[in-house]
């Protein structure tokens, strides 16, 4: 059985000026989904997460979150009427209230009065109950955080939507947090839409992610599928690198210049197929006929420029065990894995398979 539907977007339009911020957008989350919207600075995430809170409304096509149109041709729900909570990059606490006292004023009007049990259910929730008297500006930006989710379930939303939530906490402490938090949003089961432009952001949290480019969408998947199986080559570029390589397939295998892999899918004679760094494993090997030519040293990991026998140049990502030298010889051992066949560019196929 599916879940119901917590959110439609169907043929969003939204301009601002000659900028086309959302063109033609549509997008089904389920309920209970935690989705992520991945794409680059000035694509459109922000305006579909404020289009979604009310804070804009779109100038074609329709807005639905459960079973009511919030926003169409001939219909306006106020922000204030759509349960959407909505947690901003800065957090947006009241500097001059207590923690309990910002998410007290949170809550549902008829609820405030005598809500401090409430509130502090939340931030025990969010693990922060013993900074209750503390005010905003004596926090650290992870616990700002956490106050400002413990604020928007204060709301009693349907849906939670979470604008860049972890961009301003620190590399260190930021892989914890945010697998943590999105945790307990799961234990709440509310459906929770968060915008990101980091791709291993959006790839470790979600159920799915929607992956924007100039205000469209080009694909909605699962995380491991918008990986492997990329819809389009804007898609297979923003989600990492990859080998691009010119190889002869014979119908479920690909040879290629890195040695012979699986293929996703089947074809037959010249393709050009992606072969993602990880796939790539080498040897040290005097005899071998590839060179190292760079070599990135990123502490658990390596990242490994070669110099394939045709001059071509190709990446390698490895653990950083059994490391090879820059001039060293190599020869390139195939990791069990597929090859995917490049896709097009989004503006030239046909859109209409786009999957939602
Ligand atoms: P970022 O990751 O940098 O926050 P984004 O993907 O969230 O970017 P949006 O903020 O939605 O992108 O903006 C999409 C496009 O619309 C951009 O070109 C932006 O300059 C433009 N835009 C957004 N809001 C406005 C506005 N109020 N007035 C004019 N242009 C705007």
């Amino acid at each position: 059985m599916t879940a119901p539907i917590a959110l439609r977007l169907e043929g969003v339009r939204r301009r601002f000026g000659d900028v086309a911020a959302l063109d033609d957008v549509s997008l089904t989350v389920q309920s209970g989904e935690v989705m992520a919207i991945l794409g680059p600075s000035g694509c459109g995430k922000t305006t579909l997460l404020n289009l979604v809170a009310g804070h804009l409304r779109p100038e074609a096509g329709r807005v639905t979150i459960g079973d009511r149109v919030v926003a169409d041709d001939g219909c306006w729900i106020a922000p204030q009427d759509r349960r959407v909570a909505m947690v901003f990059q800065d957090y947006a606490l009241f500097p001059h209230l207590t923690v309990v006292e910002n998410v007290v004023f949170a809550l549902p009007k008829g609820q405030r009065r005598g809500g401090e049990e409430r509130a502090r259910e939340l931030l025990a929730l969010l693990d922060v109950e013993e900074l209750a008297e503390r005010r905003p500006t004596e926090l650290s930006g992870g616990q700002q955080q956490r106050v400002a989710l413990a604020r928007a379930l204060a709301q009693d939303p349907e849906l939670i939507l979470l604008d860049e939530p972890f961009s301003s906490l620190d590399q260190g402490t930021r892989d914890d947090v945010r697998n943590e938090l999105i945790g307990r949003l799961r234990q709440t089961g509310l459906t929770c839409i968060f915008v990101t432009h980091d791709q291993e952001e959006a790839l470790s949290v979600s159920d799915r992610v929607a992956v924007m480019h100039e205000g469209r969408i080009l694909q909605v998947d699962q995380p491991e599928a918008l990986y492997r199986k990329p819809f389009c080559s804007e898609v297979a570029n923003f989600l990492g690198r990859a080998n691009v390589l010119d190889g002869v397939a014979h119908g479920e295998s690909v040879d290629t210049p890195l040695g012979s892999y699986a293929l996703l899918g089947q074809a037959a004679g010249p393709v050009r197929v992606y072969v993602r760094p990880e796939l790539v494993g080498v040897r040290g090997d005097e005899t071998g006929d590839v060179v190292v030519e760079g070599r990135d040293f990123r502490g658990h990991d390596v990242l490994y420029t070669l110099r394939l026998p045709d001059g071509s140049v190709a990446i390698a990502h490895r653990p950083s065990v059994d490391m090879v030298e820059v001039g060293q010889r190599v020869r390139i051992d195939p990791q069990p894995g597929h090859a995917a066949l490049v896709p097009v560019a989004f503006g030239d196929r046909d859109t209409a398979g786009v999957p939602h």
